[in-house]
């Protein structure tokens, strides 16, 4: 039995098995590769679902958090820490706006506190919000109510929230679903579990509109494309609006479990004292991780390594013209392979056996999701065996058994 064999016998003994009983056992990290603990390599494309952006053991990172642990390592907010206010700061330069950050272990909890925020300063005349099919915003009790996929939220109805779906990108669907009973709409920049299905050009600037006209909030969720994932600090800057409530997380601690609910102009204190609270949230040893990749994110310039590289990898895959890959689609180092049949399954489980983690985000869709140091020779070897990949993959396929 390998240890990998025994750990999962473990684990399924022990965990809930919410996750089912995953296929590898992460053991360590470095830069873009991890290691299993039976000493098996991988180029990770994963990232920990777009979370781990300065990639494994970056020594910043290492050095930020060994130091804040070794000075103090909780404080709660029943008192002030310096890199809370510090981290407050910078985030508030680099969204270039007038605003006050509630800081969260998760990007749930950051859209739970952008729900409360939504309803303290909109009251319970407007009690419908209004979000996207096939968005993602959590898994809480809240955060799952505007969640788009239906698997994962009937079965936890009813909500205390009522939620207007509407299609993601349609404009008009939009302006007619927001109207005068309306507090907010909740909207990804681009669907991440979705697919890595980017918003169409204008979609976001049709959603300000659309808000404004209506008296409603635009709660941009970037927990996913926020801090650098598509080669611009947040993904919305690009579409040159500004929302009223902006949420992150995800990569925003480099590995460390951090989130950040953020009200701009007068909604930075639609929440007053009480409203709303958190013991961890804002925590030091996050704070200081988040301060560490936020520094080396601008002192390595990985912004351009960013959009320079996914552009690569992006025009790699394409370049390939495999019949099973019908679009790659994304931008900086968040992608989406679309497939031609659903079997993101079978190549993340042949890209495995190849060296390389990959993720099926949707039955046809395989997203690629890396830290953002990855190297243009890192790129370049995942593009080099995806050929062999798929086409171990397209053998089963036309084989007739199932992928
Ligand atoms: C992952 C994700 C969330 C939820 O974050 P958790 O930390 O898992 O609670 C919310 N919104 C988006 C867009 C996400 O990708």
């Amino acid at each position: 039995m390998t240890a990998t064999e025994a750990l999962q016998d473990k684990y399924a003994a022990s965990v809930m098995l919410t996750y089912g009983v995953p296929p590898v056992v992460l053991a360590s990290g470095r830069g873009s590769t991890v290691r299993d603990v039976d000493g098996n390599t991988y180029l990770d494309l994963v990232a920990g679902i777009a979370v781990s952006s300065l990639g494994h053991a970056h020594p910043a990172l290492v050095a930020a958090v060994s130091e804040q642990a070794a000075r103090i390592a909780h404080t709660s907010n029943l008192y002030i820490n310096e890199r809370q206010v510090e981290l407050a700061v910078r985030l508030i330069r680099l969204l270039g706006a007038d605003a006050r950050v509630f800081f969260t272990n998760s990007g749930a909890e950051a859209n739970e506190a952008a729900f409360k925020l939504v309803r303290r300063a909109q009251g319970a005349d407007r009690p419908v919000l209004v979000a996207a099919e096939h968005g993602f915003h959590g898994r809480t009790m809240g955060a799952l109510s505007v969640t788009g996929k239906n698997s994962i939220r009937d079965p936890f109805r009813p909500f205390g929230a009522d939620v207007r779906f509407v299609p993601y990108g349609d404009e008009s669907a939009l302006a007619q679903a927001v109207g005068p009973d309306c507090a907010a709409v909740f909207l990804e920049p681009c669907l991440g579990e979705g697919g890595v299905v980017p918003a169409p050009a204008g979609y976001l600037k049709a959603a300000r509109y659309a808000c404004d006209e209506a008296g409603a909030l635009l709660v941009i969720d970037e927990v996913q494309s926020g801090i650098g994932r598509t080669g611009e600090w947040f993904a919305h800057q690009r579409e040159g609006i500004v929302p009223d409530v902006l949420t992150l997380a995800k990569g925003l601690g480099g590995g460390l479990p951090i989130g950040a609910c953020i009200g701009i102009g007068r909604y930075g204190s639609a929440l007053s004292k009480g409203d709303h609270g958190s013991t961890f949230g804002g925590n030091p040893v996050a704070c200081a991780a988040a301060l560490a990749v936020i520094d080396t994110i601008e002192k390595d310039g990985l912004l351009a390594n960013v959009t320079a590289v996914g552009a690569r990898l992006a025009a790699g895959i394409e370049a390939i013209g495999h019949p099973l890959v019908t679009e790659v689609r994304g931008s900086g180092l968040w992608l989406g392979i679309v497939l031609a049949r659903p079997a993101a399954a079978a190549v993340e489980a042949a890209a495995l056996r190849a060296g390389f983690l990959v993720n099926a985000v949707q039955p046809d869709v395989i997203r690629l999701a890396p830290p953002l140091v990855l190297t243009a020779a890192e790129a370049d070897s995942f593009v080099a065996a995806l050929p062999g990949i798929l086409e171990a993959v397209s053998a089963v396929l036309t084989d007739g058994r199932e992928a």
